[in-house]
């Protein structure tokens, strides 16, 4: 008899899990609460523009254990134009004085050492550090599963890294900063303002710089969207099932073995393993009923910092507009948009670079700026349509400044709140890519299997702090190693 797998969430870490459990010949059902599949990975058409969601760097574009899972799950195939930016961000301060990150780290070093001529030895040292942190590579598979001869070749490889584990990995960036000993107050500034603000992991910000460096974090022509779509097809065609529109209320139980799942009509559909890929909390506390919980999970979900949910304006603009860079992040404080004060400023992004967002001879620019859950949580529905009134008028008057004369060629506006992506993807309170990485959890993923709980396991960006498609997408894989384990079964990617 096939064994049957009920996937909850046809979001990226969902339709992997779905592609992985197909080729490994279980008979799968994805279970989506939306008409669409992608979850965060998404993005809308408005009149002929489309504003996408999620994709701005996708780790893995270029080789790695994370390649793999991209083109297994054809996300990159062939036809697939991958683009790497060479400026990822322009900042702005106040008095609107300019410092860029370059994605290439000599020239992002040498483009340093002219800002900041009395801080060159420790910016060598600094990007010395990036481009130690190449050596480090994803695992391909999970815990339980690594090859100790594969492991002890690794950390060979890696003794540059073990250094930068041992200086680094309990520090965030505002620390890091410190012990680097940066004078330059302009540098500290800059760099503070974007990744010193919060708890962010030190090692994190600089294993970011190395992927950017290796050209290994791209961008893919087309954006979400059709990323999503194009695992969607790959599950379609290895004869998978999905059922849209349908949302799991229960995650059904028997003798602590999980054995399918209840829909919101009061239907069961029974399984013999289910992966949750929805979001993680709701998972937990929902449909589990908080019935399976250790400290871990307890102190995660209690106190770990989530990622500050953001506020997305998107315009239509019947003109080309160009830019020199995919991004800008002005840093205005106390910039008001609507009800948010922008602690951190805002980014104007311009999609130049993807003609597939805009027709002809126009263009399509986001406003983002990050908007406090709290400010959100008990909006009531007439307070939400002014608010979301007044963020465009403010979002219009803070792109005229950026571009003078830009308002009369708006076509369109369109704006998307914390409650938007909670309302379309379930994700608690807004958190984009769920825990912050931070100095305390960077390395402390959170286990697949839940204690108590047989022929369940769970995917998603909520396992590993700092979110994003990549972990998604290897978890999704994960699990069905887990579950090809549980059978005796050989674990096939073809
Ligand atoms: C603005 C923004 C920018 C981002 N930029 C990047 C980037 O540049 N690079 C990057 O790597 N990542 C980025 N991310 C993060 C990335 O999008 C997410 O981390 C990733 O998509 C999470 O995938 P997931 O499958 O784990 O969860 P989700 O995408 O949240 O998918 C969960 C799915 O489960 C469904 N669901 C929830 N509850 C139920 C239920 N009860 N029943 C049925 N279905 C249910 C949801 O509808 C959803 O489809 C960004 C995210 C946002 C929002």
């Amino acid at each position: 008899m096939t064994k049957k797998i009920v996937i909850i969430g046809g979001g990226v870490a969902g339709l992997s899990a779905g592609i992985y459990a197909r080729l490994n010949g279980f008979d799968t059902e994805i279970i989506e609460m939306h008409s669409i599949t992608g979850g965060q990975c998404t993005a809308w058409n408005r009149k002929g523009y489309r504003f996408d969601y999620c994709l701005h760097w996708l780790v893995g574009t270029r080789n790695g254990p994370f390649n793999d899972i991209w083109k297994e799950t054809n996300v990159i195939n062939d036809s697939i134009k991958i683009i790497d930016h060479e400026v990822h961000t322009k900042l702005f301060d106040e008095a609107g004085k300019e410092f860029i990150i370059y994605t290439d780290l000599n020239r992002w070093e040498e483009y340093l050492c002219k800002f900041a001529p009395e801080d060159s030895t420790r910016i060598k040292r600094m990007c010395a550090d990036m481009r130690k942190s190449a050596f480090i590579q994803p695992y391909s598979d999970p815990p339980g599963f690594r090859k100790l001869g594969r492991t002890i070749a690794s950390m060979f490889r890696t003794i540059p890294v073990m250094i930068l584990f041992m200086r680094y990995g309990r520090k965030n960036c505002n620390e890091y900063f410190r012990m680097m000993g940066f004078k330059n107050e302009s540098l500290l500034y800059f760099l503070n303002s974007i990744f010193g603000s919060r708890d962010f992991s030190a090692l994190a910000f600089i294993m970011m710089f190395a992927w950017f460096n290796q050209k290994n974090a791209g961008y893919l022509i087309g954006g979400s969207r059709p990323l999503a779509q194009r695992m969607t097809d790959r599950y379609l065609d290895l004869n998978g099932i999905l059922r849209t529109q349908t949302r799991v209320t229960k995650i059904v139980v028997e003798k602590n073995i999980a054995k399918g799942v209840i829909l919101n009509d009061g239907t069961e559909i029974k399984a013999d393993y289910v992966i949750s890929a929805s979001d993680g909390h709701a998972t937990i506390f929902g449909m589990l009923e908080g019935q399976y919980i250790d400290k871990k999970i307890s102190d995660a979900y209690k106190n770990w910092e989530l990622f500050t949910p953001i506020v997305q304006v998107s315009f239509g603009i019947n003109k080309i507009i160009k830019s020199e860079a995919p991004s800008e992040t002005w840093i205005i404080k106390d910039q008001i948009i609507g009800m948010t004060k922008t602690g951190n400023g805002y980014s104007i992004m311009n999609y130049y670079f993807d003609p597939t967002m805009a027709p002809g001879e126009k263009s399509v620019i986001v406003i983002r700026y990050e908007s406090p859950w709290e400010l959100w949580k008990d909006i009531d529905s007439n307070k939400y349509k002014i608010e979301k009134e007044q963020i465009e008028k403010d979002a219009r008057a803070v792109l005229e400044k950026r571009y003078p004369g830009i308002s009369d060629y708006i076509e369109v506006c369109d704006v998307a709140t914390p409650l938007t992506d909670v309302n379309y993807t379930g994700v608690w309170k807004g958190s984009y890519e769920g825990f912050m990485p931070s100095s305390k959890n960077l390395m402390n993923n959170i286990n697949a299997s839940i204690p108590g709980l047989k022929n369940f396991y769970m995917a998603g960006q909520w396992l590993f702090p700092g979110g994003g498609l990549p972990p998604a997408g290897q978890s999704g894989k994960w699990a069905v190693q887990y579950i090809c384990r549980d059978e005796h079964k050989v674990f096939r990617t073809k």
